[in-house]
């Protein structure tokens, strides 16, 4: 395996889909891929530290030469104690990103033929979980920072459930000079206060950042240019409008707006992963990023996802 900051397609993950069916044409190359993804420096025993080469058992379990002791390959993974076979999993996870828009629930209950919409749905909320890189990189050099409402009328549109309050989502995305835009990051956030937005702002964005605001918000540590021109948002701040549309028509069209509020941050996770590897040049790619966050994340049991626990 190649340095993981420089993946290539065809050493480290199939660059079409035809490759991905050779790759995975057998229960057991699943395995092998997801102990390549999680030890790319070698199998390392969790209990001894010892880095040997793991005999495998008959059932599976990888068995520690030294101190003997057996894990299994998916332990403490998304795909922890899953019933269901590893190339189902790889189906799934080819599917969602080999997509531009990805998949909706019902779209990868129908492609898998699972008996139950429950179980897609769960399904795409752990991979979304497993789309949150721990540790990412924060927002560097000119930063449009600005909030954006999003429910209601917006998402589902049906009479009947405009009770439903906005959720306010703001929305940190690098403008590129002289035209473009860079990554973006995205939160729920409760209010419009400084005390939700500012924490914000300093997870996101690296010391030093230009922040551009709408009004008057100080941000410590970043220099804040506000604007205060009067005008409307998609004039001012016209790469977080311009990514609140993407967003909100995204909800609208491959989620058609069945988007719970208790959800929606998952699916910022999920857009915010596609929209900052958009250039990657394989779609490959993008199952090999999954992949590797997929084996670093912990389980999420249904329950916690229904309770919504996100974890950020
Ligand atoms: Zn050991």
């Amino acid at each position: 395996m190649s340095a993981q900051s420089n993946p290539s397609a065809g050493e480290d993950y199939p660059r079409t889909y035809q490759k991905f069916l050779e790759w995975f044409a057998d229960e057991t190359a699943c395995p092998q891929y997801v102990m390549r993804c999680r030890w790319p420096q070698g199998f390392e025993c969790a209990h001894c530290g010892t880095k040997a080469e793991p005999w495998t058992t008959s059932r599976g379990y990888l068995h520690c030469r030294e101190c003997g002791s057996e894990v299994s390959v998916t332990a403490g993974t998304i795909f922890d104690r899953t019933r269901m076979p590893l190339r189902t999993w790889f189906a799934a996870m080819w599917f969602v990103t080999s997509q531009k828009d990805g998949a909706s629930a019902l779209g990868l209950k129908r492609v898998l033929g699972f008996g139950s919409y429950q179980t897609a749905w769960s399904w795409l909320h752990k991979l979304r979980q497993a789309m949150v890189r721990p540790g990412r990189d924060r927002l560097c050099g000119r930063i449009e920072v600005d909030e954006t409402y999003i429910g209601g009328a917006d998402v589902g549109g049906k009479r009947g459930r405009g009770s439903e309050k906005k959720e306010i989502v703001v929305i940190a995305v690098e403008i590129h000079s002289p035209k473009g835009f860079g990554r973006v990051r995205m939160r729920q956030i409760p209010d419009v206060s400084g005390e939700s937005l500012v924490p914000f702002v300093c997870d996101v964005a690296q010391k030093g950042s230009e922040i551009l605001t709408d009004g008057w918000r100080g941000y410590k540590h970043h220099r804040t240019v506000a604007s205060d021109t009067g005008d409307p948002a998609h004039v001012s701040m016209p790469g977080v409008h311009r990514i609140a549309a993407l967003v909100k028509r995204w909800l609208l069209s491959t989620h058609q707006g069945s988007v719970s509020q208790k959800h929606l941050e998952y699916y910022l996770d999920e857009y915010t992963f596609r929209f900052n590897r958009r250039t990657s040049r394989s779609r490959g790619m993008l199952f090999y990023r999954l992949m590797q966050q997929a084996v670093a994340t912990p389980p999420l049991p249904y329950r916690q996802i229904v309770e919504r626990k996100h974890n950020i």
